[in-house]
């Protein structure tokens, strides 16, 4: 069962493969993943009940000020530039809840 996380914590949840090789490739600056409470009780916690994952991969920043092209995301004080990814929720497999116990 995943814990749900405080705030930006990449701890507590479970990423889908994908996320963790993007995370890894060359030229990464930084990656920031998305993170929601389920709206219901049933929802899984890991990914919120959407069923999937968004992560952003940061190529360029930190910076004092947004770019004025591509993607910018702001984390703890400073702009970062680049791309979101998004993927299957790996615990919930895209269902958005909990309805048994995957392997
Ligand atoms: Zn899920």
């Amino acid at each position: 069962m995943a814990k749900r996380a405080d705030g930006n914590s990449m701890s507590t949840h479970i990423y889908p493969q994908f996320f963790k090789g993007m995370w890894g490739e060359a030229g990464v600056k930084a990656a920031f993943v998305s993170e929601a409470a389920p709206l219901q009780p049933s929802g899984c916690a890991n990914c919120g009940g959407s069923g999937r994952m968004i992560t952003f991969i940061a190529k360029a920043g930190p910076f004092k000020t947004p770019s004025i092209t591509g993607i910018n995301k702001y984390h703890n004080g400073a702009w970062w530039q680049g791309e979101n990814f998004s993927a299957l929720c790996p615990v919930c497999q895209g269902e958005g809840k909990i309805t048994e116990i995957k392997e």
